[in-house]
Parts: C-alpha cells; sequence; structure tokens
C-alpha cells in the first residue's frame, strides 16, 4: 500500500516516506491510498487481545514494510507510561453512554494516544528510508500536543523537538507542563496570538524554501508532529476499534451492532479516525462532533460551507479554538473518491478567500455520516456540575462539550443507540475551569490549584500533574509570530 499527497496523486510514498516526511511539498496531506477492510470475523477474533495486540494487528496493515516483531516492541513500549493497565478504559455513565477515557498516559491528555507511538514509528521510518540527517520536529500546539510530544520525543535519539504555543491560550498547568519540559533535545517558546498564529508560522516555516536549504546544509531538516502527520492517526484508529472489542466484551453491544461516536473536535483529527475506522468495517453509527463556540464545523457539517471569516474565541476548552481544521482535508479526499484536483481547489480557496463551499454530492454524505452541534462556556460548566452531581463523575471541559451535544443530537433525533463519548483530557488539566463549574471561585495559585480540586472532590491528580510542583521552570522565551524562524535557526545551530 502506498500513500498519497490529497492535492497530487501523482506524489506517491511508502508508509515509512510519509511518516518522515509528514507533510506533502504541495501542503497536501500524505493519506492511504486505500482503508484496509475488518472483516467481522477479524473484529471478533481481536476480543480476547490486549490493547497492544490489537494495536499491532491494525497497524499492521497500512505498514508494510514493518515488521510484526517491529511493531510489537513499538506497542509494548508506548503504553508503558500508562497508568491504566487497559490503556484506553471506557468508563459507563449508564448502559447508551459508554464514555471512552483517553487521558491515562503520562501527559494526561489523548495526545499520548499517538505521541507515545510517533517517535517510534518515526525512528524506524528514518532507519527504512536511509535518511541521514536529524530530524526537528516542530509543533504548533493550542496546549496538550505540545506536553505530548515533547515527552514523546525527549532524549530519543537523532531528533530534535521545537514546540510553539500561543501564550494565553493555554491553562496555567498546560503552560507550566511545557515550561518544565525535560530532556537535552527539546525546546519550547510561546508566541504572541492565538493557535491558529502559531500554527500559520510552523507553516509557513516548513513552506520556506531557503530555510530547508540552510537547515540541510547543518544536517537537518523538518518533520511535524501534528495531526496531519499519518503517523499520528494511524495510532487514533486504534482505539475505535479496541473500544468496539471492548464493548463486546462487556456484552453492551453485538458483533455487527453499531455504535455512535461523539467527539470533542479541534483539528478533526480524533474524529477522522473514528471515520477511518468505519471505513475499516468497524460498526460506527453517527459521527458526532462537538465543537466549543469556535463552531465553524458545525456550520460546515450542517451547510456544507467552510467559513473562517468569523471571531475567534478563547474558551475553557483551549484545545478546540481552531478555525482552520486540517485534517477535514483527508475527509473530503476520501468522500470525493480521491480527487486530488477538487481537495486541491477547495484548499486554495481556503487560503485565499478563507472559505469553500463543497459540492452537493459531498454536502449529502457527510451529512448522512456526521451530525455536529456545539456547547458554549456557560453549558459547558452546567455540564461539568451535572456530570458530578449526578453521576459523581468528574468530567473535563473539552468532554463536557461532548457529552451536551450528544444530549442535544439524542433530543433532536431520538437515537438512544449505545455512544461511545470520547474523554480527550483528565480534569486536572483544566482545574480552574473545573472549579469554576463546581461553583468555587477563589483559585489557589499555581500547583496548589490541583490539591484544591483534589480537596473539593476527592478525586486524586494523575501523577504527572502533581509532581509539577518540583519542577523548575526551564523556557519562559515569548516571540511574535514573524521570529518563529529566528528561533528555529537558533536552536538548530
Ligand atoms: C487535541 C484535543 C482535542 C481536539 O482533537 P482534534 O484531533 O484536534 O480534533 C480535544 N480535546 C483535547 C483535550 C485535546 O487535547
Amino acid at each position: 500500500m502506498y500513500y498519497v499527497s490529497t492535492r497530487d496523486n501523482h506524489v506517491k510514498m511508502t508508509a515509512a516516506q510519509a511518516i518522515a516526511q509528514g507533510l506533502s511539498r504541495d501542503g497536501g496531506l500524505l493519506t492511504p491510498c486505500e482503508i484496509p477492510k475488518l472483516t467481522e470475523e477479524a473484529l471478533g477474533s481481536m476480543v480476547g487481545m490486549s490493547y497492544q495486540q490489537r494495536a499491532v494487528a491494525i497497524m499492521k496493515l497500512f505498514l508494510e514494510e514493518f515488521t510484526t516483531e517491529e511493531l510489537e516492541s513499538f506497542a509494548n513500549r508506548a503504553y508503558e507510561r500508562f497508568d491504566d493497565p487497559r490503556v484506553a478504559p471506557i468508563r459507563e455513565v449508564d448502559s447508551a453512554t459508554q464514555c471512552l477515557e483517553l487521558w491515562h498516559g503520562p501527559t494526561s491528555a489523548f495526545k499520548d494516544m499517538a505521541l507515545q507511538m510517533l517517535p517510534y514509528l518515526l525512528s524506524a521510518s528514518l532507519v527504512k528510508t536511509e535518511e541521514e540527517k536529524t530530524v526537528c520536529i516542530l509543533v504548533a500546539t493550542s496546549g496538550d500536543t505540545g506536553k505530548a510530544a515533547l515527552e514523546g520525543f525527549r532524549d530519543v535519539e537523532r531528533t530534535k523537538i521545537l514546540v510553539f504555543y500561543p501564550k494565553d491560550g493555554v491553562s496555567s498547568i498546560q503552560g507550566l507542563q511545557m515550561q518544565t519540559q525535560e530532556g537535552e533535545n527539546v525546546g519550547v517558546c510561546a508566541v504572541y496570538g492565538n493557535f491558529d498564529d502559531a500554527q500559520t508560522g510552523v507553516k509557513l516555516i516548513f513552506s520556506d524554501e531557503q530555510l530547508r536549504k540552510n537547515l540541510e546544509e547543518r544536517g537537518f531538516f523538518l518533520s511535524s508532529a501534528n495531526s496531519i502527520n499519518w503517523g499520528r492517526v494511524l495510532p487514533q484508529l486504534v482505539y475505535y476499534v479496541s473500544a468496539y472489542c471492548d464493548l463486546l466484551k462487556a456484552g453492551r453491544i453485538k458483533l455487527g451492532e453499531p455504535m455512535n461516536v461523539c467527539v470533542p473536535t479541534g483539528n478533526f483529527g480524533n474524529i477522522l479516525a473514528a471515520f477511518y475506522a468505519k471505513e475499516m468495517g468497524v460498526p460506527v453509527g453517527k459521527l458526532i462532533c462537538a465543537s466549543n463556540n469556535n463552531n465553524v464545523l458545525t456550520d460546515f457539517i450542517r451547510t456544507g460551507v467552510y467559513d473562517r471569516n468569523r471571531t475567534f474565541y478563547t474558551t475553557m476548552s483551549p484545545s478546540m479554538d481552531i478555525l482552520v481544521s486540517s485534517n477535514l482535508e483527508r475527509l473530503l479526499y476520501t468522500l470525493a473518491g480521491q480527487d486530488d484536483a477538487l481537495v486541491k481547489s477547495y484548499m486554495e480557496s481556503l487560503n485565499r478567500d478563507g472559505r469553500y463551499e463543497i459540492r452537493g454530492d459531498l454536502k449529502e454524505q457527510l451529512g448522512d455520516l456526521f451530525y455536529a452541534g456545539f456547547c458554549d462556556d456557560a453549558q459547558t460548566q452546567t455540564v461539568i456540575r451535572e456530570m458530578w452531581e449526578s453521576h459523581g463523575y468528574l468530567i473535563d471541559p473539552h468532554t463536557a462539550v461532548a457529552f451536551d451535544v450528544l444530549q442535544q443530537y439524542r433530543q433532536e433525533t431520538g437515537d438512544d443507540r449505545v455512544t461511545l463519548v470520547v474523554s480527550t483530557a483528565s480534569p486536572f488539566k483544566f482545574c480552574d475551569s473545573v472549579l469554576g463549574a463546581l461553583g468555587v471561585s477563589h483559585f489557589a495559585v499555581g500547583t496548589a490549584i490541583l490539591e484544591q480540586l483534589t480537596a473539593l472532590t476527592g478525586e486524586t491528580a494523575p501523577a504527572p500533574l502533581a509532581g509539577l510542583k518540583n519542577k523548575t521552570v526551564r523556557f519562559n522565551d515569548s516571540v511574535s509570530k514573524s521570529q518563529m524562524t529566528d528561533v528555529v535557526l537558533d536552536m538548530l545551530k
């Protein structure tokens, strides 16, 4: 199987090349040319497997030039640092509402699911492609990706990692997590502006030919750990397949019976993985796309018009404060039957006018597959409080957005099918919002806020967050968007 650019089908690569390179030179996303199928028997046979074994079975289908032994060793090491042996446990809210907790990794957000795996995939890809240079991973983060990538790549040989985050777009705990990052090959820098500014800055660096040559002479090349890298999306397919197996095992569904999936969405990476799992043959019913006030995807799914020309809101679910959802491009490519010219023209008009409108047949498919809704901050807080009071379940603001949109979906459609609600972060990552939702108005300063949430709820903070108080701040710089190139050059001297 090979990988192609969503903007040019002539660009063809192996999996290792696609993972090593991250993004196609034409700006397109490298995407498998076909989605392998899982039969019902194959699915059923995974019920008795561990998470790691399921990961090997699924990833092998997409990574032909990787051996099973390689993938086994990656999977065993990648999920070692998780605080739950099931890796991605499901918590039952009620029999029709099953919450998939994706935040048991070292940085307490779902990004660990992929970013603990990506360094192994990437290192092996560099060997397979006979790359001699050192890779520098550049990341623009809305908060969680940066920390997860730093933890994944820290002290990985022949890699450097540099993370840019929006100065005022991350929670205090998220900021501290990054500023205290350990490792010899890491760099962290704040950018004035919002996530889109940081992401645009990184995209400009990637397209800067002169900089590329300059870095090559210094023995470096740039790659990405953003969810545009296929090596990020693939490990995310695994937990949808795995969750389906777990629901089968628990007797919550029968083989072949569909589950809905409800995902709090930003860059469209997580929900895209659910779409691909459905394409593979996992019985997935509706894909429910949950947004916060930055509801560009809600409008898109409802109308077929993608329009980023709108107010940007800073919300209490910052990892979804995004106006350009990069991974949507892969969905369009697949829905349009790999029509690269069409995708290219949409992306050109997005760049030029900030908007595009998809063809009628694509709109129809989109409407059949997806439901979309959004939830503002006030309602997010209400959901956090209600979930705590009625179920004793403490959830973070991103997860609360998903629960609210699921509620909207059920009210609108009456569909009461089993739904997998994806929980993307530990509530302890967003203590101030969660405390506020529970009626607290005076917040402890710094890491003491973790203890404040514990005192109120009796829940314990994940160990890596609790350990933050003993760490020293190593990175405190802030730059403007135009200075980001200098930061790269400075790090790769
Ligand atoms: C990244 C993130 C999201 C959004 O995921 P996408 O793949 O960008 O759609 C949602 N919640 C949390 C906590 C995240 O870190």
